[in-house]
């Protein structure tokens, strides 16, 4: 069984039970682990791979 999940903006594991989960209106599923990662992609529409604080920053 999976017991953590990857956050959809930052990449960090997000265990179960934490975190947010945000379903968009065409079923797209998405896991936050905190309000900012989720903030900066459904608000502010950043790309993680420009953002310093994730874990994709810098990567292709
Ligand atoms: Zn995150």
């Amino acid at each position: 069984m999976v017991k953590v999940k990857k956050c959809s903006f930052c990449s960090y594991d997000v265990p179960i039970g934490r975190g947010i989960t945000y379903v968009k209106k065409d079923g797209t599923i998405y896991n936050f682990c905190t309000k900012k990662c989720k903030k900066a992609l459904l608000n502010y529409k950043k790309n993680p791979r420009k953002t310093r604080w994730t874990g994709v920053y810098g990567k292709e």
